[in-house]
């Protein structure tokens, strides 16, 4: 089938590619021309498992082709995506101009009956303003060409992109019209063959259903947190409850780790999104509002045991911290409220000096903090604890997960670990002669 992608961010790239992987004829659009240009010279401006030699192969097939030019997308498009960013807006709801930018774009370009399917994350009711501006731009053309707006979300993980794109737990189809359903479904076939992941609905529920979901699980982060909180004051250990309520199959395994506080482009302007929704239609967000409140005190917390550690914030003054992790999750380069960033910011504020590693976010972090003197990019964990005091963990890369003690006792001249992400057991850091700090590990008291 046909299809047009606007918007070839982590959402509009990895499902673009994908469509072209199962033999579908893909042209992306993006306002970017240096991204544009990028990606038809094979550069891929994301960190994301697999996606570079996929999108390689499918753009050299002829699959996969990438302009900047709208109208020709829209031509070649039976079925046209948009994909573009909602970034939060200053009130916290989300910001749709470029949503509704790429909306007034298709009405000046359409010339055929097409799908137009919305899979940015979007407030209730945008896909009846999408429909209201296409038709708005059809009319001052003076142009009548029927077409339907469908809400398609999309649930992939960063990280996990190309994985999750091609193994969908779900498909979320949400439209008014069984035609556009039908053909949603014939586009999605190929991903939908060993059992039925299509779950058909009407476009207002397809909207609300990944707000839910993308709070529901930030709503499991902040509660985890929240446990590790009483955990650490009461002296109990949060590692073990969490072993302990994971076996529940009511409760699973998981999105039960307790940590530095979630991050990323989505979780946090979802749920402030969602809450604004919610006001705007009389209710009350009481558990979003709580939701959003403990991850923003929790991306303080590791900041809050490095000041307990050296017992005012006054001390920290002249330190050198090694830091590792500065996405804000594995697998990914992307920084986009990360906990890393708090945490760099509270050291700087407090006069202590950053070694940071990471392994795939280095150009991002020179992108967003080069320059600066209290901070050194390191190319490898071990070069970050070179003349180090202490060392703190932000990011669970596996490469962080068995680290040399002995070398990190022997670097670190204040001999102690902060765990933000409970990578280590506190006994063989201690046992290494190291003062271990982790969340909720009732020790820290
Ligand atoms: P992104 O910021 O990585 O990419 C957006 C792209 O859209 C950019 O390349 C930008 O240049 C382009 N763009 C902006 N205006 C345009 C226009 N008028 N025409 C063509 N291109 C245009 O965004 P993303 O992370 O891919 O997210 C896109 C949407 O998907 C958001 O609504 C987001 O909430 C949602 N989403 C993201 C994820 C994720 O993990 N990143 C997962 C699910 C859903």
């Amino acid at each position: 089938m046909r299809v047009c992608i606007f918007g070839t961010g982590y959402v509009g790239l990895v499902t673009g590619t994908c469509l072209a992987e199962v033999g579908h004829d893909v042209v992306c659009v993006d306002i970017d021309a240096a991204k544009v240009d990028g990606l038809n010279n094979g550069i891929i401006p994301i960190y994301e498992p697999g996606l570079t030699p996929m999108v390689r192969a499918n753009h050299a097939a002829g699959r996969l082709r990438f302009t900047t030019d709208a109208a020709s997308g829209i031509a070649h498009g039976d079925i046209i995506f948009i994909a573009v960013g909602t970034p939060p807006d200053e009130d916290g709801s989300a910001d749709l101009k470029y949503v509704l930018a790429v909306a007034r774009t298709i009405g000046q370009h359409l010339q055929a009956p097409a799908v137009v399917v919305d899979k940015s994350t979007v407030p209730v009711g945008t896909a009846d303003r999408v429909r209201a501006a296409i038709a708005g731009v059809l009319a001052e053309r003076g142009a009548d060409i029927a077409f339907d707006v469908v809400s398609n979300p999309e649930f992939l993980k960063e990280g996990a992109a190309v994985e999750d794109c091609m193994r969908p737990d779900r498909i979320v189809i949400g439209a008014d019209s069984a035609a556009a359903i039908d053909k949603l479904k014939r586009l999605y076939a190929p991903f939908n063959r060993n059992h039925e992941r299509i779950v058909a609905m009407d476009v207002r529920s397809a909207e609300l259903t990944k707000y839910a979901a993308n709070a529901m699980l930030a709503t499991k982060i902040s509660f985890m947190n929240e446990i590790a909180n009483i955990a650490e004051q009461v002296g109990a250990d949060v590692e073990m409850v969490r072993k302990g309520i994971g076996s529940d199959p009511r409760i699973g395994w998981h999105f039960i780790y307790p940590g530095a506080g979630y991050g990323g482009s989505c979780f946090p302007k979802d749920v402030q999104a969602l809450a604004k929704t919610a006001q705007q239609y009389g209710v009350q967000p009481r558990l979003l509002d709580a939701v959003e409140a403990v991850n923003d005190a929790q991306k303080g917390h590791l900041f809050e045991l490095l000041v307990r550690h050296y017992g005012s914030e006054a001390a920290l003054r002249g330190k050198t911290v090694a830091l590792w992790g500065l996405a804000f999750k594995p697998n990914t380069d992307d920084m986009r409220e990360a906990s890393s960033r708090r945490l760099l910011q509270q050291l700087w504020g407090a006069g202590a000096k950053v070694r940071a590693y990471d392994p795939e976010a280095m150009r991002e972090t020179q992108r967003i903090f080069g320059g600066r003197d209290d901070l050194v990019l390191c190319d490898s964990a071990n070069a970050a604890l070179r003349g180090a005091d202490a060392l703190v963990v932000v990011t669970e890369w596996k490469q962080f997960r068995s680290p040399d003690f002995a070398l990190l006792k022997a670097s670190l001249a204040d001999r102690a670990v902060f765990d933000g992400r409970n990578l280590y057991e506190p006994a063989d850091i201690e046992a290494a002669g190291l003062a271990y700090y982790g969340i909720g590990r009732g020790r820290s008291l």
